[in-house]
Order: C-alpha cells, then structure tokens, then sequence
C-alpha cells in the first residue's frame, strides 16, 4: 500500500523520520507530502526542508519526496495513494488531527487516515520544540537527523553546540 504523509516538516525531526520508517515497514511505500504554505512563513524554505528529507531517507526503501499545496485529498489522489498517514504524540494531538481526519473523509469518504503513536522516546519532540532549543544553542543532535542539526546550527549561527 502507498501512504501518504503530510506536513510541514519545518524542520524533519527523529520523531518524524521514525514514522515514515515504521510506515514503509507497515505499508511498504510512505509518500513525504511536504506542504507549501505561503500564509506560515517557515524557518525553512521548502527547497530546503525537501532536501532535508530525501538525504535522511536516503537508505530508506519505498520513499518518496514530493511538495504539495491545497487540499490534501487532492494530493491523495494525484499520487494514488491508499492511505493519509500521521503521527499521534499525546492526547492533545488527538482533537485535532480527528477534525482534520473527519474533514479529509467527508471530501473523500474511500481515503482512510491511520494515526501511528510515535515512539515513547520521540513524543516530546516537535519541530518547534527542536528550533527553540537550537535558537539558544543548546544540543539537538538527539532531535534531529545530522543534516538538520546542521541546517540548525547554520540558521540559528550555533557552530558548537554547548549542552
Ligand atoms: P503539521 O503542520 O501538519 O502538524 P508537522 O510537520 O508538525 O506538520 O507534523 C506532521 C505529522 O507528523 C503530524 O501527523 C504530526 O502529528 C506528526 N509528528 C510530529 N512530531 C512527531 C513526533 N515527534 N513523532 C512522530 N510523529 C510526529
């Protein structure tokens, strides 16, 4: 089955990257659909956030990369896929991503959305979370792939990460 997993990724967190791995084992392909969204103005442009991915899944079999704007059954759709996959950290992600999941199947009522609980040890993590603690050049090694600590470092003018 083919997934699809949308977001912004601004950036790409562990948490994220082991969703889309244990979805591939799941589902056999995960679609990464980043979303382009002129009314956020993100820490990353979407070139960027794009690249970030496709090196951190690079070894990874049955992923794909792609951009997206719109709505995201559009997306579903466009690319075949079964399937909208998404990441469930707390309870307080619920509420929400229930609304968006009842959305998505009133305008596609064949397109499932199954939420994964992300592994204990990532659920503290989001990507604003990552960019604040970079922000005051604390460590983030842990938080993200290398080249998004990289990319982190650069944005935030961090060379040595100090605790
Ligand atoms: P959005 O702006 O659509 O919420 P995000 O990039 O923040 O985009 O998140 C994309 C998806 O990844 C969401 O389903 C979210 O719940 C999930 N996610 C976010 N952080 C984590 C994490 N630490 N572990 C697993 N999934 C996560």
């Amino acid at each position: 089955m083919r997934a699809l997993y949308p977001g912004s990724f601004d950036p790409l967190t562990l948490g994220h990257l082991d969703l889309i791995e244990r979805g591939c084992g799941l589902f056999g392909e995960v679609i990464v659909a980043v979303l382009r969204n002129p009314s956020k103005s993100p820490a990353f442009p979407l070139d960027r956030r794009l690249d970030q991915i496709c090196r951190a899944t690079a070894s990874l079999e049955g992923v794909e990369v792609i951009s997206f704007d719109g709505l995201t059954v559009r997306c579903a759709e466009q690319t075949g896929a079964d399937l909208i996959l998404r990441g469930l950290r707390a309870m307080s992600d619920f509420e929400y991503e229930l609304q968006i999941a009842h959305t998505n199947r009133s305008l596609a009522s064949d397109l499932e959305t199954v939420f994964m609980a992300t592994s204990a040890h990532h659920s503290f993590l989001s990507s604003s979370v990552v960019k604040e603690v970079a922000r005051f050049g604390g460590r983030i090694d842990h938080m993200v792939p290398e080249v998004v600590a990289q990319d982190l470092r650069r944005l935030f003018n961090s060379p040595m990460p100090n605790q």
